[in-house]
């Protein structure tokens, strides 16, 4: 340490939150150089490079091949997969100097894909799993909490290719148990959610969510089942349809004064209708705009739920993703006068040809209040299926705790995490749009299907600080621990020849070591640095020496214990292998 490149800091940075932000930059182990754009100083790049090696390690092992492609890429690719446009500004975008476009890469689907179309052609080449450890670069609209949502990030991405669905599934449980064993062995606490495929556009699709209360990212798990998914692909369990026979007909009640589904709750309560109603027996009609990519016209759409729910936007914008969605303005109400604002019905829409889609539970034979399409008007007992057909369900109502688990089990509450890998599904979309195909053993051409799958290294780095500390600094798990040992020399005499020489032995016996031998730096000092760095095996060479004893603590369970000088390499190897 006299000589590492290293400053520890006592304060915390001004602009750090959460742990992991704070104590990699008082550890010395990042430093800041944009807003999210990190520097990984000496102790942090050894860390980056120990999870990147367990995770490589693990896509070795389920037979995932190497590569390494270029971070700046022509325009021309994204612009085939129509991601040039779909990624929006969360690209980096520049020209050259012959003014072409291009981006540096947020991942890598198109280019691999191109690759693969390159080198094989027929089905005897597949499957195939190649992978890269690299940087990406995504100008996220809120970079945030260090390392852990960078603009520039270190990922593991891999992608894999197979002729026909049964090998997709295939190389996606391979991934799957791959990211089991590597985010095990990182000594992550962590859960698998379905999740949905985003910007991808593929079917099945995982998240790996490490759980911290500081997590970006909301998931919901059961309370009687292993059930756990990501808010925005929990599907709402649809209650069975009930009989549209003899149910009462449709009525229309003026109802003045009745602006909220609590106004309109309480005037039909006080209608003396001999029945009792709540905010779910009313049907909330939400109208919102969607937009296509590249489209140059937005469509009003209506989304049909339970009064008693809000539309959790997060979750419709997932849904209608990669489509765009907003709210209606004044303008679109004066361009479609049938919507009568506050008093909104299906018909309105349906009888104009607007698409309207209702919540799940919103199910044939059930029977609402909902607005009559004319002003102070609301009507009764409009039945589902028999007064109005909607175009389909939409998931779009918020999720709640103690809503019913969609596995049947028990109910629902909610978790935080975060988003630490992903794997999914894509199918045949780059496939198609590169024409990547296999001459099959009839002779006939077959479209290859792919399967994506993304690790971020540099955000798991943090996710572990996260996890593992205390309030005086970081503990790391002993695989990407920058050391195995601190050894500290404190004191004025021979402490810190002895550390230097015990650092020696050790060494020599393949234990990675990092030792204090700075000098005019107090024992305070040092064990305060020990702390925050966060090496799982301290051995203090102090003022014990002159009793020929040392003291060897462990940072997990801060357990010290003396042991004779003679012992001391013996002890910490037998420690560092787990002893
Ligand atoms: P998020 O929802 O957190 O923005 P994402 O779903 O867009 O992530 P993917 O495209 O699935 O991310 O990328 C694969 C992995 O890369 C993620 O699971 C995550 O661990 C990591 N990752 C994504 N964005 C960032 C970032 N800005 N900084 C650090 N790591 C990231
Ligand atoms: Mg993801």
């Amino acid at each position: 340490m006299s000589t590492l490149f290293l400053r520890t800091l006592r304060e915390d940075p001004a602009d750090a939150e959460v742990p992991s932000h704070k104590l990699m930059v008082r550890g010395g182990y990042v430093r800041r150089a944009a807003p999210g754009v990190y520097t990984w100083m000496p102790l942090g790049k050894i860390v980056l490079d120990n999870v990147a090696g367990v995770i490589r390690e693990e896509m070795n092992r389920i037979g995932g091949q190497e590569v390494l492609l270029p971070a700046l890429l022509p325009r021309e690719y994204y612009d085939a997969s129509g991601r040039w446009t779909e990624y929006g500004d969360t690209i980096f975008r520049l020209k050259d100097r012959k003014g072409a476009d291009y981006l540096l890469g947020p991942t890598h689907e198109e280019l691999f894909t191109l690759l693969v179309k390159g080198e094989y052609s027929s089905y005897k080449d597949f499957p195939v799993i190649l992978y890269q450890i690299q940087e990406k670069f995504r100008d996220e609209a809120r970079p945030r909490a260090g390392v852990l949502r960078g603009r520039e990030f270190h990922m593991k991405d891999s992608y894999s290719f197979d002729i026909d669905d049964d090998g997709l599934q295939r190389s996606y449980d391979l991934h799957r148990s791959a990211y089991i064993r590597a985010f095990d062995r990182l000594g992550l606490r962590y859960v698998i959610v379905s999740a949905m495929s985003g910007a991808m556009g593929g079917s099945a699709s995982e998240e790996f969510l490490a759980e911290t209360p500081t997590g970006e990212d909301t998931f919901v798990r059961s309370t009687e089942s292993d059930y756990a998914a990501n808010v925005e692909a929990v599907r709402t369990p649809a209650p069975p349809a009930l009989p549209i026979e003899g149910q009462p007909q449709a009525q229309v009640h003026h109802t003045p004064d009745t602006p909220t589904i609590e106004t309109l709750v309480d005037f039909f309560n006080a209608a003396g209708l001999g029945r009792t109603f709540t905010a779910a027996d009313t049907l909330k009609n939400v109208l919102v705009k969607t937009r296509a990519p590249g489209a140059a016209d937005w469509e009003v759409m209506g989304i049909g739920l339970p009064g008693d729910r809000e539309v959790d936007m997060k979750r419709l914008e997932a849904v209608l993703h990669p489509s765009e969605v907003a709210l209606l303005d004044e303008a679109d109400f004066a361009a479609n006068p049938f919507l009568v604002k506050g008093y909104v019905g299906p018909n309105a829409l349906l009888h104009n040809k607007l698409r309207y889609y209702v919540d799940p539970r919103v199910v044939e034979g059930t029977a609402w209040i909902t607005g009559a399409d004319k002003a102070d008007h609301h009507v009764m007992n409009l039945v589902c299926g028999r007064d109005f057909v909607p175009d389909g369900t939409i998931e779009a109502a918020e999720v709640r705790e103690g809503d019913p688990s969609p596995d049947g089990r028990g109910t629902l509450y909610t978790a935080r995490g975060i988003e630490i890998g992903h794997i999914f599904q894509l199918g045949r979309k780059f496939a198609n749009a590169f024409e990547l195909d296999a001459l099959g053993p009839d002779g006939k051409p077959r479209r290859v299907t792919m399967g994506s799958y993304g690790i971020g290294v540099s955000r798991v780095v943090a996710a572990i600080v996260e996890q593992s500390h205390d309030d005086k600094g970081i503990v790391w798990p002993r695989e990407i621990a920058p050391a195995d040992v601190h050894v500290v020399g404190t004191g004025k005499g021979e402490q810190n020849e002895v550390a230097l020489r015990i650092a020696g032995e050790l060494e020599a016996r393949g234990v990675r070591v990092l030792v204090d031998d700075r000098k005019g730096v107090s024992p305070g000092v040092k064990f305060t640095d020990a702390e925050l760095l966060g090496v799982p095996t301290a051995l203090i060479v102090g003022k014990g020496l002159d009793q020929g004893v040392v003291e060897l603590r462990d940072r997990a369970t801060g357990e010290r214990a003396e042991i004779p000088l003679e012992a001391a390499v013996e002890r910490v190897a037998a420690a560092v292998a787990g002893g």
